[in-house]
């Protein structure tokens, strides 16, 4: 295939449209944007002088390519059209897509006569060309693959990769490519109308209304910044955003978050790969989507409205109906069942990717989306941020033949109904492991509620499901009769989960922390995951917070932190026992068990004296296991960054 041919007839019609919609040779990059240029796709308003220039485009096709110089008879929507049907190319292979003109060109040295030379905005992106020649997934998956584990397939867990060989801990067992990577397209509320949004060439944070793609008029970090003519990012998509109508300066600014739906970009990307790799879009479209399961959900009528709805509004019903005006297809699939299975398949199989600027995008890896899940797996992944989003699967532990590679997709530290939950809505999963069949999540007392006794007389003991398997199963206490059912426990959990989201949710002071933990206690196990997501806060606010810095605290709140410190620790040793999953967590718990306890020394030896002498060989072992996850975090990027922490020390 040639590549390079492609992208520069893609990239001449490009010229093209741009320097015939804002007028007659002008700096592109320094003029003003102009409405036409954003209506130019108009599919309605196509007329003869329109058509004279589609011929002149068609001649100039079959003379040898498009002209680079001034084709100022291409105007309106056709080049339009024209230049996403350019960029049709059969049979690309998964791996020639990967390597395809985005990524060969934008570090400009693999084409000397590529026009992008504007510098890269990020050392990330500068890597983006070389990655994937490292080494391809088709050579790393028949190599290991067969040797250490299989693709396999029964009747409980479904697909699933069996270990036929002992395997090592820290092993890496494969690396792939993502098949797509956009914004991340389950923002929530907040995010969703947010005035910082990423570059839609290279995802870096920027200003809605600064920059703008000159093409599509979707914001960016900067007007070349290269990612924006890079098929794998930014080209593809910005062909059928033309189609859109943006809001204009001065419009009322919720016209701006209507417009700017960042959560559709990644269905419109999956459904673009069909332009430029029909085989690839194939693999994407085969993908579980759970379209049938979905089709009565509150996340249907969602992304009804939200994605598909919003899509064919602005872009996909202007594209049709300029494809019937001319009998050309651009997107041969494109229909509202589609764009709704596209959406499961994300829903389901997207994997968040945290980046080095705090912000997390979302990716579909094809082997990644086949990992199974436990609550306690064996394996992990990690993102390479400077490969192109390249995952790797390694092995958490030391793990034996005969066992499945497992992953966890929920959130470690939840407790269990919280997980089977969000599981079964995400992930269209019961799961049934180890710690989901354990009333007690192994020992650690994560979801457990205080026995409020009888007469309100506590016994003491803690209530735990019947059946942790089942949404609707009683609680009984483990010491006393007393038994609850699952409908007061979910009432109970609903509003101690607003209570702790409200303080975690706004820059409470510790005092305010100290008071809610105070008062759940009544009611909660003192490890429930509730109490500890409070705790994890407070640990860092005690040492750290004005008012509250180390040689402020007093003997007690200084004790109590060591107190939250190992108590957090004991339950880390039980979930992570091999810390490849909470190590940021374990490793901010880490350090500030060694400052209080280093606090606690030298005061034990002035006379301020708390009863116990604190030696330093804890604080040492603190320090050394904190170096130790540090190294495993260093590798791991999916990290459970406590927000409110950050949000704290943003100020
Ligand atoms: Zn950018
Ligand atoms: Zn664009
Ligand atoms: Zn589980
Ligand atoms: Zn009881």
């Amino acid at each position: 295939m040639d590549v390079t041919g492609y992208k520069l007839r893609f990239s001449a019609q490009l010229d093209a449209l741009f320097s015939s919609t804002g007028g007659n040779g002008t700096d592109a990059l320094s003029r003003l944007p102009s409405p036409e240029l954003a209506g130019a796709a108009d599919a309605c308003v196509a007329d003869d002088e329109v058509d004279d220039e589609y011929d002149a485009a068609r001649d100039a096709e079959a003379n040898g390519g498009f002209r680079h110089t001034s084709p100022s008879n291409l105007t309106g929507s056709l080049p339009l059209i024209q230049s996403l049907l350019q960029i049709s190319v059969s049979d690309v292979t998964y791996s020639s897509f990967l390597l395809s003109p985005g990524f060969a060109n934008i570090a400009g040295s693999s084409s000397p006569d590529s026009e992008t030379t504007a510098s890269l905005p990020c050392p990330e992106l500068e890597e983006l060309s070389k990655w994937m020649h490292a080494d391809s997934l088709c050579e790393d998956f028949d190599c290991i693959v067969f040797k250490l584990f299989r693709l396999t397939r029964n009747k409980e867990f479904g697909r699933h990769f069996l270990v036929t060989k002992a395997i090592q801990k820290d092993t890496v067992l494969f690396t792939e490519n993502p098949l797509v990577i956009g914004p991340k397209w389950n923002l929530d509320e907040y995010e969703q109308r947010s005035t910082i949004v990423p570059c839609v060439g290279c995802f870096t944070d920027c200003n809605l209304g600064q920059f703008y793609c000159e093409l599509c008029r979707w914001p960016a970090c900067k007007p070349d910044c290269p990612g924006l003519i890079n098929t794998n990012l930014h080209g593809l998509e910005c062909g059928i955003l033309r189609f859109g109508h943006p809001p204009k300066p001065g419009d009322d600014p919720e016209t701006f978050f209507d417009y700017y739906r960042y959560d559709a970009l990644l269905v419109l990307k999956c459904l673009a790969v069909q332009i430029s790799s029909p085989n690839l879009f194939d693999q994407i479209i085969n993908l579980d989507s759970h379209y049938e399961a979905r089709k009565h959900t509150r996340y249907y009528a969602d992304a009804d409205e939200r994605i598909v709805s919003y899509l064919f509004r602005h872009f996909l019903d202007p594209l049709q109906a300029l494809e019937r005006k001319e009998g050309k297809v651009v997107l041969k699939v494109c229909d509202r069942k589609t764009l709704h299975m596209i959406s499961g398949i994300l829903e389901v199989n997207a994997m968040v990717i945290p980046l080095t600027n705090g912000r997390e995008i979302c990716g579909l890896y094809p082997m990644g989306c086949m990992l199974e899940h436990n609550c306690m797996p064996n394996s992990f992944y990690t993102f390479d941020c400077s490969k192109g989003m390249k995952l790797t699967f390694k092995s958490g532990r030391d793990i034996q033949k005969g066992e499945h590679l497992t992953t966890t997709y929920t959130h470690s530290l939840w407790g269990t109904q919280l997980r089977r939950e969000h599981l079964k809505t995400n992930k269209y999963f019961a799961c049934k492991c180890v710690r989901c069949t354990d009333p007690t999540e192994l020992g650690t007392f994560l979801s457990a509620l205080r026995c409020m006794g009888i007469d309100n007389e506590p016994c003491g003991g803690y209530q735990l499901p019947n059946d942790p398997l089942s949404e609707t199963s009683d609680w009984k206490c483990n010491r006393c009769p007393v038994q609850v059912t699952h409908d007061q426990v979910n009432f109970l959990m609903s509003k101690i989960g607003e209570e702790v989201d409200d303080v975690m949710g706004r820059k409470s002071s510790a005092k305010e922390f100290e008071d809610l933990i105070h008062k759940l206690e009544n009611f909660l196990h003192p490890n429930h995951f509730h109490l500890q997501t409070l705790k994890h806060s407070l640990i860092q606010m005690y040492g750290h917070f004005p008012g509250h810095r180390l040689n402020e605290l007093s003997d007690a709140v200084l004790l109590s932190k060591l107190q939250m410190c190992r108590e957090m620790m004991s339950i880390i040793d039980v979930l992570d026992p091999d810390s490849f999953r909470l190590t940021l967590y374990a490793g901010v718990v880490l350090l500030e068990q060694q400052a209080a306890l280093v606090e606690l020394n030298k005061r034990s030896n002035r006379s301020s004296v708390p009863p116990q002498k604190y030696d330093l060989d804890e604080a040492l072992k603190c320090l050394f296991d904190h170096n130790r996850v540090k190294q495993a975090e260093q590798c791991i990027a999916v990290r459970s960054i406590d927000r409110h922490f950050c949000d704290i020390f943003r100020v």
